[in-house]
């Protein structure tokens, strides 16, 4: 990235632009123009409430957490009609509860794929069954931040008209990116949406894109970085960027299931009652301020993990699997785990072993190597 000093209008960065966004079409798994712009997840978020609505616009927003919230603060500054369905914290919402509130003039439903303030994966297949089943107008805009290359997604069979992602998750490169896909449905939609949009002009950077430029100066750097952050995403599986991103998502899968079983079996519960594959929200004991967990993973291991967001803090830790998280760092980090639960945890029964043992089994069911097998290949 650092050598990556190419002058943006010259044919050398065009080539670039031009294969990153089709290494980002890839990694979406949409046939769909895919628009990439300086800024982190939110402002692709923004861009597709002011591009898509106009003020009085009645839009419907599900949200059970932090980023769930952020749609409607998102919504209610472009003046639109929000209605909302919502889940307490750590749930997901029913499917019943979002056909209620649709509406024949809802313009567009705002969702998270994976809520990560809460560790909590959204029903996206279900909700857009849903729009379609319904023949509604209204277009799908996915949050899926966390969700790419931490979830399967088929955006374009199931009908996701806005696919939404960043840098800083699971494509592994510093923050300052974000991308989305866009559907025919929705770019026809812009056409007459009057809120307000200048820079986040997602038609005129379309137009741009198409000539391999960004409307304007664009983060070079950055784009250099996350074509070689999908090309190694590719190298996982030969070369094929659609199978290292299945290899991507099966990893981040088998790390949270493994997660999952190793903090039960500690006694401890999931925050969570639909647990996502980005991050896994664990209950500290009755008593117990999930603080100490991630100051103690720092302060004697060097293992960052994160406390919950807002009023959520002190009430659940959180262990990431996303992007280059791999099977040495989850056993590594439940290993500490168990040493803050000897010291700190209090928790009855315990023993070493117990959650390392459960992650294990995990892994072997998960990733189907027998023991014999393995043996062998020694
Ligand atoms: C990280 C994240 C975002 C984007 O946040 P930024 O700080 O703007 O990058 C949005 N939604 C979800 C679910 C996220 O995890």
């Amino acid at each position: 990235m650092a050598a990556a000093d190419l002058h943006h209008r010259t044919p050398e960065f065009r080539a670039q632009y031009v294969r990153v966004l089709e290494q980002l079409r890839t990694f979406i798994g949409t046939k769909n123009d895919v628009i990439l712009m300086a800024c982190s997840g939110s402002g692709i978020m923004e861009a597709s409430v002011a591009n898509i609505t106009s003020p009085g616009d009645r839009v419907l927003v599900l949200s059970a957490g932090k980023f769930g919230e952020r749609w409607t603060g998102i919504a209610k500054a472009y003046n639109c009609d929000v209605d909302l369905v919502s889940a307490p914290y750590g749930q997901t919402f029913s499917l019943d509860a979002v056909k209620a509130a649709l509406k024949v003039e809802t313009r567009a439903v705002y969702m998270q794929a994976n809520e990560s303030s809460t560790g909590t994966r959204h029903d996206v297949e279900g909700v857009a069954k849903l729009l379609k089943d319904a023949k509604s107008d209204a277009v799908l805009v996915v949050d899926a931040i966390t969700g790419l290359g931490t979830t399967h997604f088929d955006a374009d069979a199931w009908g996701v008209d806005i696919m939404i992602g960043g840098s800083q998750k699971a494509v592994m490169i510093p923050p300052g990116l974000a991308y989305c896909s866009v559907s025919e449905k929705a770019w026809a939609l812009m056409g007459n949406a009057l809120n307000p949009r200048y820079y986040f002009d997602l038609a005129k950077e379309r137009k741009n894109a198409a000539k391999g430029e960004s409307s304007y100066t664009p983060a070079t750097s950055l784009i250099a970085g996350l074509s070689t952050a999908l090309d190694y995403i590719a190298s996982q599986a030969d070369g094929d960027l659609a199978a290292g991103r299945k290899k991507l998502v099966d990893n981040a899968e088998t790390l949270a299931a493994m997660t999952r079983a190793a903090v039960e079996a500690l006694g401890l519960k999931l925050f969570s009652t639909s647990p996502g594959a980005a991050v896994t929200a664990v209950l500290p004991p009755a008593g117990i301020d999930s603080g100490v967990v991630v100051k103690e993973l720092k302060s004697r291991f060097g293992a960052i993990i994160t406390n919950g967001q807002g009023e959520m803090k002190g009430q659940l830790f959180r262990i990431a699997h996303i992007g280059y998280f791999d099977y040495l760092d989850t056993i590594a980090i439940l290993g500490a785990l168990e040493q803050v639960a000897a010291t700190s945890l209090k928790l009855p029964d315990f023993h070493f072993g117990k959650a390392l043992v459960a992650a294990q089994e995990t892994f072997v069911e998960l990733t189907r190597i027998a023991q014999p097998e393995l043996a062998a290949a020694r």
